[in-house]
């Protein structure tokens, strides 16, 4: 074919493509941006599941982009039909804003929750973009870089069976390469047919040739260029996800193109079509697979396997968004906890991210160490901000809970101060549904009348010990004058006043001060671990107090 050709295969396959290649240049100019500033995106697809990878990718490009002064924009990737799931981008960006990935353009919700653009550089779902694919692809095909194939899913199933056989490598090439150099007439035959034909890419790459490519995570890593003629175009006109890459993220601007590495293998392809193009290549920035231990060994988190790879399950379970934010930072860069540990207070935006931080290979995920992260967290918040948070949860995630936590504020504020505030502040949940286990017993609801005693005391001593304690029992005293109370009740009953004096002689006692502890807190709690007595009974008031007593003291009567 000679390029008089090439032209007329265009019009033949592009009819209705009028645009050109300068049309969308200048509808899509070149951003105003200061030196360095970072454009980055995150392009996940529809698919109604939301997973750890997108946050990875999202807060990563987000860190690049806004510590640079730079833009972040989301793009819906809704090529593939039939993997798309009906609200899954609304909830897409829901998600991504609970956990505070705002995107300064892209898909966007408007008032009434529905989908909307926002920018310059849209449309910025993919499936809305068909005209500037084509505008491409016709430039393509008018300069010899893309032909129609018409191939059968039976005939390329048949390649694959002999590639088999001949241990040849997979795809679309050499002599299975069918329509490659095929002359027009034979396209127009099988066109005026009606037959369809998808748009493949005329690679000019050798498998012997190999050359060095700069990851900004990976490092040098080796490339063997690309010798299939890959599809940019399906049947249906819809591009293939390289082909959109190829496009969008140069006609969005993209400098930095933040991505799990399992396309890391695809690289190869998108270099060539980025040249064949003529777009500059942008920056790459593969992410590792996220792993977790099995036993001994480390595996790739899986959608069945996992239900913690969901961002779903840290929203239902109750994780604060900080947490997780936080947590995944510390996956991230290499050096967080260490800057964390140093700026224990200091808001996240402080911390230099850094893609140079990250690890090359695939990252472990723990979520014990996500708890312990969250309990830090949770425990310097204040009880106002723990409220509302755990008002938020509850209100969607246990209704009964949310009554009794909201019934009276105050109270429960309360309750949540306990152990708040001070140097050494008190690290008992790391999730909102957490909360109710801990101090649900603040409720006459979740307050257990059954609880378990120490077991090695009888009814009777326990009893007496709260007949005595509640005769003394003042909501007056101070903590100090309450302290003493308790062991004098100790010592009337012949347990020791101190647990150093039992200690040295365990003989001459029934017990001592902390048996006696506890017998009331779990008269006044239902549990043998709550936090700080004092504190406890007087959120809880005198009458609460008593009541409870009276109760356990009227139980252990057998
Ligand atoms: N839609 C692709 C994915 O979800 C996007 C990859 C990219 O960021 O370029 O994997």
């Amino acid at each position: 074919m000679n390029t008089i050709d090439y032209e007329k295969l265009a019009e033949l396959l592009f009819p209705n493509v009028t645009q050109t290649v300068d049309d969308m240049e200048k509808l899509y100019p070149p951003r105003n941006l200061p030196e360095g500033a970072i454009v980055s995106r995150l392009a996940p697809s529809p698919t109604g599941f939301v997973h750890l990878g997108n946050i990875m990718q999202g807060l990563t490009s987000e860190r690049l982009a806004h510590q640079s002064g730079g833009v972040l924009y989301l793009r819906v990737e809704d090529t593939d039909a039939k993997r798309e799931v009906a609200g899954a981008s609304e909830m897409l960006i829901e998600m991504l804003s609970h956990y505070g990935i705002i995107f300064d353009e892209g898909a966007a919700l408007d008032e009434n929750g529905n989908i909307c653009d926002k920018g310059a550089y849209g449309p910025y779902k993919q499936s809305q973009r068909a005209f500037i694919y084509h505008v491409y692809a016709k430039k393509l095909v008018r300069e010899g870089k893309a032909y129609p194939c018409f191939c059968t899913e039976e005939e390329l199933e048949q390649f694959h069976a002999e590639q088999e056989a001949e241990k040849a490598n997979f795809g679309y090439y050499g002599k299975w390469a069918k329509w490659r150099d095929r002359p027009i007439e034979d396209i127009e035959a099988e066109i005026a047919k009606g037959n369809k034909w998808v748009l493949r890419f005329r690679s000019t790459g050798s498998i012997e040739h190999k050359f060095k490519y700069n990851d900004l995570i990976k490092g040098e890593v080796d490339i063997t260029e690309n010798d299939i003629d890959h599809v940019l175009l399906k049947s249906d006109g819809i591009p293939t996800y390289h082909f959109a890459h190829a496009v969008d993220d140069h006609l969005m601007r993209t400098t930095h193109v933040v991505r799990g590495d399992e396309w890391l293998a695809s690289l190869p392809f998108h270099i060539q079509l980025f040249q064949a193009l003529g777009h500059k290549l942008p920056k790459y920035v593969h992410i590792g697979t996220l792993m977790k231990m099995d036993g001994t060994s480390k595996r790739k988190l899986s959608k069945r396997k996992d239900p913690e790879l969901a961002l779903s399950y840290y929203k239902s379970e109750g994780y604060p968004t900080e947490s997780v934010v936080e947590y995944i930072l510390t996956i991230l860069n290499s050096n967080f906890e260490d800057w964390r540990r140093a700026n224990p207070t200091a808001p996240l935006d402080d911390f230099k991210f850094s893609a140079k931080k990250m690890n090359a290979a695939g990252s472990l995920f723990d979520i014990a160490k996500l708890s312990d992260v969250s309990k830090n967290i949770i425990s310097r918040m204040s009880a106002d901000k723990v409220y509302d948070e755990v008002a938020a949860w509850a209100k969607e995630f246990d209704a009964e809970f949310y009554a009794e936590f909201t019934r009276d504020p105050e109270y429960t504020k309360a309750a949540l101060s306990i152990g708040r505030g001070g140097n050494k502040p008190r690290k008992d949940f790391a999730l909102w549904s957490e909360v109710k286990g801990y101090m649900g017993f603040f409720y006459d609801k979740y307050y257990d009348v059954n609880g378990i005693y120490p077991e090695n005391f009888d009814a009777d001593t326990i009893r007496s010990a709260l007949r005595k304690y509640l005769k003394v029992y003042d909501p007056k005293d101070e903590q100090t004058v309450w302290f003493d109370k308790i062991k004098d009740v100790a010592e009337e009953l012949g347990f020791a006043r101190e647990t150093k004096e039992y200690k040295t002689n365990p003989d001459a006692y029934r017990g001592h001060v902390g048996d006696i502890s506890s017998f009331i807190r779990v008269a006044v709690t239902g549990k043998q671990n709550s936090p700080d007595m004092f504190s406890v009974m007087q959120v809880l008031g005198e009458d609460k107090v008593k009541e409870r007593i009276e109760k356990q003291i009227e139980r252990l009567r057998g």
